[in-house]
């Protein structure tokens, strides 16, 4: 990483701290990073809030059987931030609220995390490695940033890196094998989503080469899941994605299985 920016908060090791950090540091006008890739606007505060927040909502609505299923199609993204740190656009890991949530507010005792973006969300597992009400499965290019995830993984982290140039075929092989006998011995009783639509083909942020059709499919293997051991609920955060064709496209095949479209 570069030098620090002047900006940045002090290194903290308190959560609480670290949200109130992110408050003072709120620009009233201009731009502050708080990391050589995460900035701050003044709409960015509340941006974020919004997002950690619907996951919290998405959860509500979702354990009391309002909706069976939410997508909370939210920017920044949150995967990367850690207890006490942003990184790689997140300032606060909207998915680790909402399960955190589910398990504190909801006294659910298994909450599986499911991560399809491209990038390891490394803050994900910083905050639930070692953590026996969470399972978390992803993949990720690897090597690739963050460059984590694939040392000595805590035994509820189901870590698959797929090489640069993977596609349709590696994924798959990598969810049937890996993900789905990992969640149908965990069985949660919820199901999220860090959904991030950056490992498509056309998204040249990295270099995996998933197509639209891939994301309906893993939506479906999880729903699965979900439907045998949850009831059915799924709660989804959008992560990354930035070929904004492919990212609706893509979003719209999740969606679609989500909503119960496709049946
Ligand atoms: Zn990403």
């Amino acid at each position: 990483m570069g030098a620090q920016h002047p900006e940045q908060p002090a290194r903290l090791t308190d959560p609480l701290k670290y949200v109130r950090a992110i408050h003072e540091i709120a620009p009233s006008e201009g731009t502050v990073h708080l990391d050589p890739d995460t900035a701050m606007n003044p709409w960015t505060l509340r941006a974020a809030l919004r997002a950690a927040g619907a996951a919290v909502l998405a959860t509500d609505l979702v354990m009391k059987g309002e909706v069976q299923t939410a997508f909370c199609p939210v920017r920044p993204p949150g995967h990367h931030a850690c207890r006490t740190r942003s990184m790689g656009f997140c300032i606060f890991n909207n998915v680790a609220v909402g399960a955190r949530h589910a398990i504190e507010a909801h006294g659910l005792d298994r909450v599986a995390i499911i991560d399809f973006d491209v990038h390891h969300g490394n803050g994900t597992e910083d905050i639930f490695e070692n953590d026996e009400h969470v399972l978390m499965a992803s993949i990720f290019q690897h090597p690739f940033y963050p460059y984590s995830g694939t040392e000595d993984p805590a035994p509820n982290m189901v870590n698959v890196p797929l090489a640069a140039g993977s596609g349709s075929r590696e994924f798959r092989a990598a969810v049937t094998k890996a993900w789905l006998p990992a969640l149908d011995e965990f069985k949660p009783q919820l199901v999220l989503f860090s959904a991030g639509f950056d490992a498509h083909a056309e998204d040249d942020m990295a270099m995996l080469r998933f197509t639209d059709a891939d994301y309906g499919w893993v939506t479906e293997q999880v729903a699965d899941i979900a439907r045998r051991y949850a009831d059915g609920r799924i709660v989804s955060m959008l992560e990354g994605g930035y070929a904004l064709g492919a990212l609706g496209r893509s979003a719209v095949q999740h969606i679609r299985v989500l909503a119960g479209l496709n049946a």
